[in-house]
């Protein structure tokens, strides 16, 4: 079955926290990073939230509760521990991955091939199968005046349930 999944995070951006974003542990201007109970890595929460939108595995928060185990963990453990599950209970195939991340301060064009090269590797995809574009949001919001950081993620793939009697 054809299916497009969509995922969508915000996290706040905070003094005392690191910024990981996609994998990458980054440098913000005025030294803030994104609050939360895992890594806070908002990029990619939304690329584990559009797989679980195709898996109907529920939500991010279903598959990873905010226990003792998964605190200050890193989202790429947590994006590995979902490709595993999924490639247990289903076949699949990904054709593409879309992410648009929203930040003031930082420029995703000078970050996104390193980002793309952590996400190729765990959903074994190629490099024109994703495509990783920022947008400053125009001082227009939280993620528009850097007290947040928003990522929205669309995924289309050819998923099909294993025969666990097979
Ligand atoms: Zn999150």
């Amino acid at each position: 079955m054809l299916k497009v999944g969509f995922g969508y995070d915000v996290h706040a951006l905070v003094k005392g926290r690191k910024l990981i974003l996609g994998g990458l542990d980054i440098k913000h201007p005025n030294d803030l990073g994104l609050s939360g109970h895992s890594d806070a890595d908002v990029l990619l929460h939304a690329l584990i939230d559009s797989l679980i939108s195709i898996s109907n595995y529920g939500s991010i928060g279903e598959l990873f509760p905010e226990n003792k185990e998964n605190k200050d963990i890193s989202s790429l453990i947590l994006l590995e521990k979902t490709v595993k599950k999924l490639n247990n209970d289903y076949i699949l195939k990904i054709n593409n991955i879309d992410i648009t991340v929203i930040s003031k301060s930082i420029r995703i064009t000078e970050i996104r091939n390193d980002i793309s090269k952590k996400i190729e590797k765990i959903l074994k995809i190629k490099k024109d199968q994703i495509n990783i574009k920022g947008k400053s949001g125009n001082s227009i919001g939280n993620a528009g005046n850097d007290k947040a950081i928003e990522t929205y993620c669309v995924i289309l793939a050819e998923i099909q349930r294993r025969d666990k009697n097979e």
